[in-house]
């Protein structure tokens, strides 16, 4: 039987300064309770990792595939692999495996080439930020054991505020994404405007809104027959009448209107809610304006995009997604309110006497976030913004969200250029959606084939691993969709991208012979 040993009080065993060796030799001896490594393995797995980590996120990552060709069989042994007892006889080359699946198992959404969904383009900065807060075990929830951070995620944020224009006093908190932060947002709608109890609360919005925004609610218990989902107008935007009517009318069957949820960039076309004329509105009938700005929120930095959206700082809240068009890695959304006391209203406990350490050298100003969310323990997400934007400085963002806006422009015009190819919506925050035109001659595909081929060539573009394009439906009809924010997407490589899209097109519904085409 195994022994517990420490070898951080009595040294480490001969043995284990050998950087692959991480466990007791083998046949037994001392069990590492301890789950500390020598400092040399930790030097030599540091290593490894990073060694990883650099080629994934250095240039020379543009030549390979954005997606694996088929990680089904590894997905299947990964799910059965039974709990590992003993240690590993070889931590680097476990380091490495992992490095592999990593590679080779999923889709990249920072690839210049992943132009599905919203990408996650990511910058350097974001992953040494995630690495310096996990390795501190940086204390978040509470002023009183993380003085320095509640400092530094109340200056993210407030830096953050002022780069999108919001009014001086906005605030809030990074949570783990938009849908978080639509709940985080919408809960402190409900309170401030029909209490925990909620009864009658009445929600709108367009149908062209997250899925995150009806799930919020659900949670919230406000239940389907609550919720208004709108059709969108011939620009997919809420209609402002039929909302004025939806209000007026529900106000008459005795519910209680409370929340507009405004898109600040749909996710499916990058479109815009008319901010200005809802603001007016929501102000008028005493409704809290939230904007989903998930996605299309951070195109605020630049001069363009805040004419596109223009009352953006009349909303009651904002979510943001810097994991998106802000470059930082998964898990890193924030909620943005006008008067941050919402938060404390919806979210502040009491403390119990075993936490309440007292008051005591706390200075104006400073925030304990467990009282503005759900969460106690959290992660130390604001330090990746917060050193990305020290390494590189806020015009450097604003460069980057402008070079996503600009990428667009150029992709719309080579399409719009290119026989057989047509723009649908957009340019609009950086999405693009285009179709394949009817061909001159010959048999043109039904409506439904034509749907199914759109899926069909995004999934032939997927299997190369040459790019991750992904389909969405516009007017009822399917089309390809570019959402191209990563600024180190390249415009020669995303036409040829499109071309290869019209090839794929051409092939799978064209004539057989096409010209030009090897018999
Ligand atoms: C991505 C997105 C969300 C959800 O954000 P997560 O970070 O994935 O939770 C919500 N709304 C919009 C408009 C989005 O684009």
């Amino acid at each position: 039987m195994n022994t517990i040993s420490d070898p951080g009080a009595g040294g480490a065993p001969a043995g284990w300064r050998d950087p692959r060796r991480i466990g007791p030799p083998a046949g037994g001896g001392p069990v590492n309770a301890s789950l500390t490594l020598p400092e040399e393995t930790v030097a030599a797995l540091g290593h490894r990792v990073w060694e990883i980590l650099s080629a994934h996120l250095g240039p020379g990552r543009r030549g390979r595939p954005v997606a694996s060709p088929d990680a089904a069989a590894e997905a299947v042994r990964l799910r059965a692999e039974p709990l590992p007892a003993a240690p590993a006889d070889d931590p680097l080359a476990l380091v490495d495996q992992v490095g592999r699946l990593l590679r080779e198992g999923n889709a990249h959404p920072d690839h210049p080439d992943f132009l599905a969904f919203v990408p996650s383009p990511g910058t350097v900065t974001g992953v040494l930020g995630t690495a310096l807060a996990a390795g501190f075990a940086v204390p978040t929830g509470w002023r009183f054991t993380g003085k320095v951070s509640s400092a530094i995620e109340s200056a993210t944020v407030r830096w953050l505020a002022e780069l999108m224009g919001l009014a001086p006093g906005t605030s809030g908190l990074f949570v783990s994404g938009g849908s978080a932060a639509n709940l985080t947002a919408l809960t402190a709608a409900r309170d401030a405007l029909v209490g925990t109890e909620g009864r009658g609360a009445t929600a709108y919005f367009s149908d062209q809104t997250h899925l995150s925004v009806p799930r919020a609610l659900h949670v919230l218990g406000i239940g389907e027959d609550r919720v208004r989902v709108l059709p969108g107008d011939a620009h997919r935007r809420i209609p402002l009448r039929r909302l004025a009517r939806q209000v007026a009318r529900d106000r008459r069957d005795g519910l209680r209107p409370f929340l507009v949820v405004a898109n600040a960039g749909t996710t499916a076309t990058g479109d815009v809610d008319p901010l200005p004329e809802l603001a007016a509105f929501c102000r008028e009938e005493g409704l809290w304006l939230h904007v989903d700005g998930a996605f299309g929120a951070a195109a605020a930095l630049t001069e363009r995009g805040r004419r596109v959206l223009a009352g953006l700082d009349a909303a009651d809240s904002v979510s943001v997604d810097p994991h998106k068009w802000l470059f930082q890695p998964a898990g890193t959304g924030c909620v943005l309110l006008r008067d941050p006391a919402f938060l404390t209203r919806a979210f502040g406990v009491g403390l119990p006497g075993y936490l309440d350490a007292g008051a005591a050298g706390h200075d104006e100003g400073e925030v304990d976030y467990l009282h503005w969310g759900i969460e106690q323990t959290r992660e130390f997400r604001a330090l990746r913004l917060w050193l990305s934007l020290k390494v590189f400085g806020a015009d450097a963002f604003r460069a980057a969200v402008d070079r996503g806006q600009a990428t667009a422009d150029d992709i719309a015009a080579y399409i719009d250029s290119r026989p057989g190819l047509e723009v649908v919506t957009g340019p609009s925050l950086a999405v693009v959606t285009f179709r394949a035109l009817p061909p001159a001659t010959g048999p043109f595909p039904s409506p439904e084939d034509a749907d199914r081929t759109v899926d069909e060539v995004c999934e032939d573009l997927r299997s190369e691993g040459r790019a991750m394009v992904v389909g969405v439906t516009v007017a009822g009809r399917r089309v390809f969709r570019l959402c191209v924010i990563n600024p180190r997407t390249r415009r020669d490589g995303l036409r040829a991208v499109v071309d290869r899209v019209a090839e794929l097109w051409t092939a799978r519904t064209g004539p057989t012979e096409r010209p030009g085409a090897a018999p």
